[in-house]
């Protein structure tokens, strides 16, 4: 349903003007347009970290943050957690393990020695510690889904008790992406996002307020 698609961003939404809010200058030729502001990312993650309040009955899970460009979606999402348990006296206790995956440029996977198939792992790829365990897996972007996909498979192999998939953003490009994540910050147009420690080539990763976009082909990036 419309719920777990999250907040619809239309294809023709064409973001709020940098002039409405402040960005770093140095990024000032790329960026083009504000597409989604922080406060509305925040907000969407409070409600994300009530859906996991509800759904996960176990008194502790792990999360397993996939890196980089998921830190700080996972660190807002935890942050959001605690707080909720706080209010409403059941805390639920969080172990955060980390998974780096390598991308490159527009986020295509390339292999190496450590892959399984088609997820490259920078690092251990043992996940033995996800024997048992209630397991949430929390990404910042799912395009495709085949990263998220491989990385699933690989995860079951090691016996979680249960797993679930947070994304703050997926693409409307395939049916795939939606049907894997479990819960959906924003539902989002083909296009390449920036910032909230999304990168594009390590850069834009420090744009703390907003989402970019970047053209493919032109390298103009608007705010997405
Ligand atoms: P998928 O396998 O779902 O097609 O791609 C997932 C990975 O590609 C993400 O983990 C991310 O690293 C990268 N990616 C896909 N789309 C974007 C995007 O719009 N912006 C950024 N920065 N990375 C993206």
């Amino acid at each position: 349903g419309d719920m777990k698609r999250g907040i619809v961003i239309k294809d023709d939404w064409p973001g709020y003007s940098l002039d409405l809010f402040t960005y770093p200058e140095h990024y000032h030729h790329d960026i083009e347009n504000v597409y989604i502001p922080h406060g509305i990312i925040m907000d969407r993650i409070e409600r994300l970290a009530r859906y996991v309040m509800d759904d996960f009955e176990d008194s502790k899970i792990v999360v397993l943050c996939v890196l980089k460009g998921g830190y700080k979606f996972c660190s807002d999402l935890v942050e959001f957690i605690k707080i909720l348990g706080r209010s409403s006296n059941r805390y639920l206790e969080t172990r955060v393990e980390f998974i780096r995956l390598k991308s490159y440029l527009v986020g295509k996977l390339v292999l190496n020695d450590q892959s399984t198939e088609d997820l490259h792992i920078i690092g251990s790829s043992d996940l033995s510690f996800l024997r048992g365990k209630s397991v949430l897996v929390v990404e910042a972007i799912v395009d495709t889904g085949k990263t998220m996909m491989a990385l699933l498979k690989h995860v079951e192999t090691f016996g979680p008790k249960m797993v679930k998939v947070a994304g703050l953003l997926v693409k409307r490009v395939s049916n795939m992406a939606g049907s894997l994540t479990d819960y959906v910050g924003f539902e989002i147009p083909n296009r390449f996002v920036v910032g909230y420690a999304l990168d594009y080539n390590e850069y834009f990763r420090d744009l703390n307020v907003t989402h970019l976009n970047i053209s493919r082909t032109s390298k103009k990036i608007g705010f997405l």
